[in-house]
């Protein structure tokens, strides 16, 4: 497994210390994407949710980690099977608020249990069109960039693209969009800049045309990929120009779950799996944010903890630790002690 010295921290500029963050995670589903967002105001936005296997494996327990327990917006960004395959088993798991989609049709039993699913549940659904405005409490503005009023050939080129900004960062989510559809957004002038894209398509060669990158100019490109693929994603030549742009890049299938964190202003990106606080070694426990050497010794000396709550418990951990902790950490097995917890 892979596994980067517990948490590694990579600081894009300075930490901040304000407690206001926007968390956008990027999980590890193979070849897929699935991206929760967790915003200032603790409202849930999941774009995509990888292969129902993944869904079940990787996306749904990840939540349950989190303490996740509604969804308020779902966002499908097209109908293939490596995006709302793992819709399936999150739209079983959890509430929903409303779903979001591209609206066009297709015909695999996949799909069709997905609109199964959301109409069985009663769920607000809604097709979006490019300069509309989806509402979401604890970020300044989510545009819909794509697809418009006329659909392009092919479904890749047709992914509900957004644009979300929270006060000085904003991140670009085009779900697989092609050259073709970047062709088109390119002239539609909404804005595209953004410090954090979602690369297109898995890195594809299809994507990411020097045009497109250009009117983003992320700083960061983060590629959700399966590794070894069948496909050869990501491509050298979209690798590169996203380099010679400046841009940093990170995958998941080198990283495994990537965290962006912005408090607006600043972005903090935590990569590999989060720290068993029971098991991890003092100084890994001190790398995380918030945490410095005298509550490190204090979780130490508390341990082994069965629950978040036990975790609260101890003197100096707050909810604003425990917000920035969240994510990052986790409550290995205990070997005895905990079967008595609820
Ligand atoms: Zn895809």
């Amino acid at each position: 497994m892979k596994r980067l010295i517990g948490c590694l921290v990579l600081l894009l500029l300075f930490a901040s210390a304000a407690v206001a963050q926007l968390d956008v995670h990027f999980l590890d589903v193979g070849q897929g994407d699935s991206i929760l967002i967790i915003t200032s105001q603790e409202e849930t936005l999941l774009i995509d949710g990888g292969t129902e296997d993944a869904g079940w494996r990787v996306v749904v327990p990840y939540l349950q980690d989190l303490g996740v327990e509604k969804i308020d917006l779902v966002v499908a960004t097209h109908p293939h099977v490596d995006h709302i395959g793992g819709l399936l088993p999150v739209l079983a798991a959890f509430p929903v608020g409303r779903v979001i989609a591209d609206g066009q049709i297709h015909t695999t039993r996949t799909y069709e249990r997905f609109l199964t699913a959301i109409l069985a549940k009663d769920i607000p659904f809604h097709t979006p069109k490019g300069g509309e405005y989806i509402e979401l409490a604890g970020v300044d503005e989510i545009l819909v960039l794509h697809p418009g009023e006329d659909l392009l050939p092919g479904l890749n080129n047709n992914s509900v693209v957004l644009r979300l900004v929270y006060k000085d960062v904003a991140f670009l989510f085009p779900g697989d969009l092609e050259a073709r559809g970047e062709e088109v957004l390119l002239t539609r002038g909404l804005p595209l800049g953004a410090q954090v894209l979602k690369v297109a398509h898995h890195g594809s060669r299809t994507s990411s045309t020097s045009a497109f990158l250009q009117a983003v100019s992320p700083r960061l490109g983060i590629i959700q990929v399966g590794a070894d693929n069948v496909y050869g994603h990501p491509d050298e030549a979209t690798l590169a120009n996203l380099k010679a742009l400046g841009a940093t890049v990170l995958r998941t299938d080198e990283h495994g779950r990537i965290l962006v964190r912005t408090d607006g202003r600043e972005c903090q990106v935590f990569l590999g799996p989060p720290v068993d606080l029971n098991a991890a070694s003092l100084e890994e426990i001190q790398a995380l944010p918030g945490i410095g050497p005298v509550l490190a010794r204090r979780i130490v000396a508390g341990r082994p903890f069965c629950s978040i709550d036990e975790l609260a418990k101890v003197p100096g951990i707050g909810p604003g630790t425990l917000r920035k902790l969240r994510g990052l950490i986790t409550l290995g097995e205990v070997e005895a002690g905990c079967a008595s917890v609820p």
